[in-house]
C-alpha cells in the first residue's frame, strides 16, 4: 500500500507553521490540544495529510475574518482503532443550503480570487484515499467543527 504511518501532532504542526502569520496578523487565537510526541500514528501519506490540514485550518481562518471572536481550535486524539482530527472555527457557520455542496469541486461562497472552491473538494478525495472520513461534525451560527478520521498506525 502507499500508505505509512504518520505522526498526525507533526503534520498538524507543520500546517500551523504554514498558517502563523495568520494567526498573527488577523488576531486569531488559537487553541490546540495534540496528543504527546510520536502518540498518535495515523495511516496516511505525509504531505497529502498536511494539505488536508492546510485547507481545513485556512477555511477556519477565513470563517473567523471580520467577526468578534476570532477563534480556531484543533484537536488531535486517538480512540480505538482510530485517530482523530478536530478543526474547529468561531465562524458564522454554513447555510444549511450549502451543506450539500461544499465537497464538491468549485464550490465557493468566497469572493472571486479568494477561494477556488477546491480544498474541501481535494481534502474529500485524500481523505477517502487513505481510507478515512472527512465530515462537518457541526455547524451553526456559532461555529463550525470539521472531522477528520483515520486509522491508527500500530508499530
Ligand atoms: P474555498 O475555501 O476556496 O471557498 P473550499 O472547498 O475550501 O473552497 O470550501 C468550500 C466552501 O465551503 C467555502 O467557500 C465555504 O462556503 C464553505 N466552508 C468551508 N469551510 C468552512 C468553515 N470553516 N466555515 C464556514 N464555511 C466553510
Ligand atoms: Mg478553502
Amino acid at each position: 500500500s502507499h500508505l505509512g504511518p504518520v505522526e498526525l501532532g507533526a503534520i498538524v504542526e507543520d500546517a500551523l507553521s504554514l498558517l502563523d502569520h495568520r494567526f498573527d496578523e488577523e488576531g486569531v487565537e488559537l487553541d490546540l490540544a495534540l496528543p504527546k510526541e510520536s502518540k498518535l500514528q495515523v495511516l496516511a501519506e505525509p504531505v497529502r495529510l498536511e494539505q488536508v490540514a492546510v485547507n481545513l485550518i485556512a477555511n477556519a481562518l477565513d470563517a473567523v475574518a471580520g467577526r468578534e471572536v476570532r477563534r480556531v481550535s484543533i484537536r488531535a486524539w486517538a480512540e480505538g482503532t482510530k485517530g482523530f482530527l478536530l478543526v474547529g472555527d468561531s465562524g458564522p457557520g454554513i447555510a444549511p443550503g450549502d451543506l450539500d455542496s461544499i465537497f464538491d469541486p468549485f464550490f465557493t461562497t468566497k469572493s472571486a480570487g479568494s477561494g477556488l472552491g477546491l480544498g474541501l473538494s481535494i481534502s474529500y478525495n485524500i481523505i477517502k484515499d487513505f481510507n478515512g472520513t472527512i465530515s462537518v461534525k457541526d455547524t451553526g451560527p456559532t461555529g463550525t467543527r470539521f472531522l477528520v478520521s483515520l486509522d491508527e498506525a500500530h508499530r
